[in-house]
């Protein structure tokens, strides 16, 4: 009968509809654990704006700042670092880029003169905790706060009067939603807003410097705060992947600015 024969032709329909449905989700919004902040205030000119609202511990900025057309935040992890940092900040003003650099303050305390130069030529900060604990999550409060406060802290003892305006959890593994303690909260309570990214393109495994380049071209969005490292290990194909990444960004008018 027509009506039997027609019955797999529908089931398929409805089986494509509803995986063009999950894939439209999947791709118009960020990891289920990323939330984009509140929009700051529009901006006229050209240059990277850093609007201060109080930060919110219950929102983790995965987006770049609101604003007309395609906008990226490009964010560094890990450093400073004698060698990497001074190239990625030369690669950056070569650009005219301005990025948001995630210290590490056992690293901010050995390398000050890098933290002030990261100051000196316009980026932001990030708190990366002191020492890096992936497992910070699953620690007591004090511990938490140690961290945190410690990271900050031997930012503030470089460049006094620092802005570190963000945090970013070790590996992004921030505290489970309404966790006491939570990072986010200690965070929030010092100043900093949770930070996280949509685009990963696992810079520090040296998956090649192509791979690089198509992962951040493939989960940047529209609007996309990237993760990439200026430490822990040779990262000329980070720069190389950035080297590659600098026209495209500006073929399809992307504006850097700041994590939201
Ligand atoms: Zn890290």
């Amino acid at each position: 009968m027509r009506s039997t024969s027609l019955t797999p032709i529908i089931s398929v329909a409805v089986t494509i509809a509803a995986l063009l449905t999950l894939f439209a989700v999947g791709f118009s919004h960020p990891k289920s654990d990323v939330v984009a902040a509140t929009p700051a205030a529009h901006t006229s000119d050209n240059a990277p704006r850093l609007d201060t609202p109080a930060p919110d511990p219950d929102v983790i900025v995965g987006s770049a700042q609101d604003g007309p057309g395609r906008r990226v935040a490009l964010t560094f992890d890990d450093g400073p670092d004698p060698i990497w940092t001074p190239k990625v900040l030369d690669f950056l003003g070569e650009h005219h880029v301005k990025a948001t650099f995630c210290l590490v303050g056992t690293n901010a305390r050995r390398y000050p003169d890098l933290v002030r130069r990261i100051v000196a030529e316009g980026h932001q900060l990030c708190d990366h905790t002191m020492t890096h604990d992936q497992n910070l999550r699953y620690k007591s409060a004090a511990a938490m706060r140690a961290e945190i406060v410690g990271a900050k802290q031997a930012i503030l003892d470089a460049v006094p009067n620092a802005q570190v305006r963000y945090y970013r959890a070790p590996e992004g593994a921030f505290s489970p939603k309404g966790a006491h303690p939570s990072m986010q909260q200690i965070a929030a309570d010092n100043g900093m807003q949770p930070l996280a990214w949509k685009a990963d393109p696992e810079d520090w495994t040296k998956p090649g410097v192509r791979v690089i380049v198509e992962r951040v071209q493939q989960q940047v969005g529209e609007d996309g705060v990237v993760l990439m490292h200026d430490a822990g290990g040779d990262r000329s194909q980070t720069l190389a992947a950035l080297d590659q990444l600098m026209p495209w960004f500006n073929d399809l008018g992307y504006r850097f600015v700041f994590p939201a």
